[in-house]
């Protein structure tokens, strides 16, 4: 028999986190299901890939960091599409399709796929397959899933244009698209989301190797391969009687047909050896190239009865002339999971003996797995202790093909089900409500479901790297030589089905830890010499964006409610200092639009900043307090009391739209991405439009400009 040639697409990816990766391999490995090859490639491994001379399709996953940028094994080939010697047609052979993913909580959204986007049409590619916008911000799978159900019939339709040999044996829907042009042909993602239901109605066929799972005999759509029949509840329980939860069910979910996401396919090995040779290495990874840093000061900034615990710590870095950092950088902190879940995760396991032993990761012989790889933040020669500890995001959410994964590991069958029924379309709900809203960790889960007894490597695969943390530089070197402040926000985890207690986030929790019981030394412990202060690794992580303006008289405008007055307080330190050396200088109007619950509980660096104002080094200070507001209300006479900073924005709008419009001046934003960030967005559009009289869609565009003169800065988190 001929060997039949299958008609090949590239996939390429550029990821941060790894979301973008594992979408991308995820295409890869269902490719077969849908009679093609994929040739997966990171956008960084220009060795493997070659758009210049490719004529297969190409599907780009490409995710967006920072604010609007590529992630950073992206970056080289943005700058590469972007240099201006290429010509309009330099891509004119090109095909492809692209899903970006983005937060709509930051700015730019999805700015590192619209880029690419843009770039490619300017260079002659052409589309084949609308492009997908995914949003982090309410779920990923709302517009993953959907776009990749339809991306094979694209795919086939796109084949079948480019080169009709290749799609000779390709059968029923691709004979019918291939009767459209490329163009028309671009199905609508929105399209696509709609008409989930109909493409439903594929029959299940007969059973395949997972109990209760069946295979579908057709066009089997996006990552979603499998349907689950229909199972009744517990035997004797009224399901009605009995309340939803993270692993109980209620009609309809409970009684519906599921379809789950392919079974990730096993890629690696684990050895515990008892080498007496491994070394016992201790730290985050790569700490020869961190700062170790001693802490010589905490403060804690808020009173006892505040809803938030925020803490300000000092490093004393003059250990390291070259951590130079400027106002408006921020730098990493590198933290380990908390030992007590590393020991609850090793008993879980059943490996809490061996926790010494020497962990050797190999890749399968036989994996399925397309371009399987070793995790590269695993090193050689490290124990089981160590790789729990600093190398694997223990706490992080499982996604749903981890979920799908662990139902094979799973024995009690009405477990099973559940886990079954958490990574379905149809359990999308209860997904969101009871996984990944309230951050439900793996060992959560694992605790949750007794009955679950994953591998060690089933772990490895799925869970991310531990990553370090980021903080704002809240300081300035010229006020404060040899030290480095921060300050944050203690994160609390409120219990949830499957959390009976709740938890401190990882990096917040184990910083109080390492400051207190007693903050015990708020000013005095100025010795970095000290056996006694804790010390941390840190790594500098420069912003060269986010900056006061270069010429100091220009206006610039600040909003920074709770932690985001971070930065603020180093940008002013600065200015403090130059004003005072430079007595004759002309500077520019300073304002700060600050914010927090209480005037009493919460107000941030409160005596820091009045002090900035008596001394003329901030012009206007405008502080709301939003759960004071009611009381201050009543005495007020003015309609409009000022609960959040943009509110306060609004009452100022004149002296902001003039700063900005006709005094060129900044305006910078930091802190909380969840609704601050898009507040103040909204905010200042009203604002224009008021003010300059223009229409929403002029000031939406004014706005922009702003934004792209690198005059409206953000520098937001969440
Ligand atoms: P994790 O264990 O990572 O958090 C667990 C979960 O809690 C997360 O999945 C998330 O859903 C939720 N969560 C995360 N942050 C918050 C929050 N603030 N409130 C409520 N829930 C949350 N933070 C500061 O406090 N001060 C800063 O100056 C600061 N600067 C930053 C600068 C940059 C450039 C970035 C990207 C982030 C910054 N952050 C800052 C956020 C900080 O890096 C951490 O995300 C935060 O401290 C939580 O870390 P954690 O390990 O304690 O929580």
């Amino acid at each position: 028999m001929p060997c039949e040639v299958k008609p090949r697409f590239v996939v390429l990816y550029g990821s941060q986190k790894g979301q973008a990766e594992s979408i991308a391999e995820g295409i890869a490995e269902a490719a077969q299901e849908h009679g093609l090859v994929a040739e997966l490639s990171c956008l960084n491994q220009k060795e493997k890939y070659n758009l210049e001379e490719e004529n297969a399709p190409v599907v780009f996953v490409v995710s967006t960091t920072g604010d609007g940028e590529p992630p950073d094994n992206a970056l080289q080939f943005v700058r590469g599409i972007k240099k201006k010697t290429l010509s309009t047609d330099h891509y004119k052979h090109l095909c492809y399709a692209l899903l970006a993913l983005g937060d709509t909580n930051y700015a730019n959204f999805c700015n590192c796929g619209k880029t690419i986007e843009r770039r490619l049409q300017e260079l002659g590619a052409k589309q084949f397959y609308a492009t997908g916008y995914a949003d982090d911000g309410v779920g990923l799978e709302l517009t993953v899933d959907p776009w990749i159900e339809g991306l094979w019939k694209a795919i086939k339709g796109a084949l079948t244009k480019m080169d009709s040999n290749q799609t000779a044996h390709l059968k029923g829907d691709v004979e019918d698209s291939s009767k459209e042009t490329l163009d028309s042909s671009i199905p609508d993602v929105q399209l696509n989301l709609l008409s989930l239901t109909d493409q439903q109605s594929c029959k299940p066929a007969s059973p395949a190797g997972s109990p209760g799972l069946e295979s579908q005999s057709c066009g089997t759509p996006g990552t979603f391969t499998s349907v689950l029949k229909t199972q009744t509840g517990a035997a004797g329980v009224p399901r009605a009687a009995l309340a939803a939860s993270l692993t109980r069910s209620l009609p309809p979910l409970s009684e519906s047909s599921l379809n789950v996401p392919a079974l990730p396919a096993p890629y690696l090995d684990v050895s515990l050896q008892d080498v007496s040779s491994c070394e016992q290495i201790t730290g985050p990874l790569n700490k020869e190239t961190l700062y170790e840093v001693p802490i010589s000061r905490a403060v804690q900034m808020t009173r006892g009865d505040s809803v938030k615990m925020s803490l300000l710590l000092e490093l004393d870095i003059s250990a390291y002339p070259t951590m130079a950092y400027q106002p408006g950088d921020a730098f990493d902190v590198y933290c380990p999971n908390r030992a007590s879940e590393v020991d609850n995760m090793l008993h879980r396991l059943g490996l809490y003996d061996l926790r010494n032993h020497h962990a050797l990761v190999s890749l399968k012989k036989d994996t399925k797995k397309k371009g399987a790889q070793l995790p590269s933040y695993i090193p050689q020669n490290i124990s089981l202790l160590y790789m729990l500890t600093w190398c694997l995001e223990i706490r992080s959410v499982p996604k749903k093909a981890f979920l799908r994964a662990l139902v094979e590991h799973t024995g009690d069958s009405e477990q099973r089900r559940r886990l079954q029924e958490l990574c379905s379309k149809q359990g999308a709900a209860d997904y969101n409500l009871y996984v990944r809203d309230p951050s439900l960790s793996v060992l959560e889960l694992l605790t949750a479901f007794p009955s679950c007894s994953p591998p060690l490597s089933l772990l490895i695969e799925h869970l991310p790297k531990l990553q370090s943390r980021p903080y704002s530089a809240a300081s300035s070197r010229l006020r404060h030589p040899g030290k480095l402040h921060f300050v944050f926000s203690v994160v609390e985890l409120a219990a949830c089905s499957g959390r009976p207690v709740g938890r401190q986030g990882l990096c917040t929790g184990w910083l109080l830890d390492l400051t207190n019981p007693d903050l015990a030394f708020p000013g005095k412990a100025e010795s970095s010499s000290s056996p006694a202060l804790p010390r941390i690794h840190v790594s500098l992580r420069a912003n060269c964006a986010f900056r006061p303006p270069s010429d100091p008289s220009v206006p610039f405008i600040m909003v920074g409610p709770g932690t985001g007055v971070a930065p603020f307080i180093g940008f002013l330190q600065q200015r403090e200092n130059e004003r005072r050396e430079n007595p004759g200088a002309i500077f520019g109007e300073t304002w700060l639009f600050f914010g927090c619950r209480h005037r009493d509980r919460d107000y941030l660096f409160r005596e820091e900043l009045e002090g900035f104002v008596s001394n003329g080094t901030l012009n206007q200070l405008k502080v709301c307090f939003s759960r004071d507001a009611q009381e201050e209300e009543e005495a007020a006479t003015s309609a409009v009391w000022p609960r959040y900073v943009q509110h306060n924005l609004q009452l100022n709008r004149q002296h902001i739209t003039d700063i900005l419009f006709k005094q060129n001046g900044y305006l910078y934003v930091c802190g909380d991405a969840k609704n601050m960030a898009k507040d103040v967005n909204d905010a200042l559009v009203e604002m224009i439009k008021k003010e300059l009289q223009v229409d929403q869609l002029e000031a939406m565009k004014r706005l922009a400009g702003l934004r792209e003169e690198k005059r409206y800065l953000q520098d937001i988190w969440g």
